[in-house]
């Protein structure tokens, strides 16, 4: 009987769902140009970093328990394919819905990180404020850096530091191995995909490296570590048939079923990947290439020098 009703309520939630997706209404957020965007980043990078010191001073950081200090309600359901997750504003209390058709169980990366892009909103003073008033009616997410909108990408960037925070990530890299390797040893110690372990990997600079992401549709997205870019590594292939023949990401792009250890992996060289190289150059240098399959989410490739990169002014 109670699975029946927790079956009908999830179908209700659904259907609200839809009713409220077409008419969704924005957040204002102030100023975008530069200066501002990146000031803005930073205070979300501070607030969310804060969360985490407080609700999970060391090891990992749950984000369920945080959603119970705040007294937020939390359900995980089946609610079709359209979103992650959910806060919602009714009678006077905030209420976090997860969907664990696209995120799986409970405690999952995708679903701890949905959990953390949710709290972004709450914690985040424009979101919940637009909630709480009314402005807007809910936030229907897709987390995991899938979506352009900036408030989501806000949530993101709140999650990404909730769950991976600084101090803890770059104490616990310098440990790992470079390359994939070690940012699967490192998304499965925070407990974090391993998308968002990569772009984190690269955001923090922890070698000189570029995430670069696929769906099944094409180039999707990338991520340059800050001396990638420095050593003038910024412009990379974006179609990949510009990407030779049985490379890694081809390979992955192709279904091909990848070695034991979940993902292709080549030596390449820089003007392989990034056109203002070209071939013989004095920085056509050696790279590593790894390409992982994401199954419905497409194939992520993490490239990095063979050896240390003599770094531009
Ligand atoms: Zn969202």
């Amino acid at each position: 009987m109670a699975r029946m009703r927790a079956r009908q309520f999830d179908r209700q939630v659904a259907k609200r769902f839809e009713r409220r997706f077409g008419g969704r209404v924005g957040v204002a957020i102030p100023g975008r140009d530069e200066a501002a965007a990146l000031e803005r980043q930073r205070e979300i990078v501070e607030l969310a970093e804060a969360v985490a010191d407080e609700h999970a001073p060391s090891g990992r950081v749950d984000p369920e328990p945080i959603i119970r200090d705040k007294a937020m309600t939390l359900s995980f359901g089946e609610y079709g394919d359209a979103f992650d997750g959910m806060l919602e504003f009714q009678a006077g209390r905030f209420h976090v819905f997860c969907n664990r058709v696209r995120t799986g169980t409970p405690g999952s990366n995708r679903s701890r990180f949905t959990l953390g892009h949710e709290l972004g909103h709450y914690f985040i003073d424009e979101h919940r404020l637009a909630l709480a008033s009314g402005r807007t009616p809910a936030h229907a997410s897709l987390s995991e850096y899938e979506s352009a909108i900036p408030v989501e990408q806000e949530a993101d960037t709140f999650a990404a530091h909730l769950l991976m925070p600084a101090k803890r990530f770059r104490l616990a890299a310098k440990r790992k191995e470079s390359g994939l390797a070690g940012i699967l040893q490192l998304a499965a110690g925070f407990g974090t995909s391993l998308t968002a372990s990569a772009i984190r990997y690269a955001a923090l600079d922890l070698a000189p490296c570029a995430v670069v992401k696929w769906d099944w549709r094409g180039y999707a997205w990338k991520h340059l570590s800050s001396s990638a870019f420095r050593a003038h590594f910024r412009q990379t292939f974006e179609s990949s048939s510009d990407l030779a023949a049985g490379s890694p990401t081809r390979l992955a792009l192709e279904h091909k079923p990848p070695p034991e250890c979940g993902y292709f992996q080549s030596g390449t060289v820089a003007s392989a990947w990034f056109p203002g190289t070209l071939p013989g150059d004095w920085r056509d240098v050696i790279f590593i290439e790894e390409a992982v399959p994401l199954g419905r989410y497409g194939v992520l490739t993490f490239l990095y020098p063979a050896s240390s990169l003599e770094v531009g002014r």
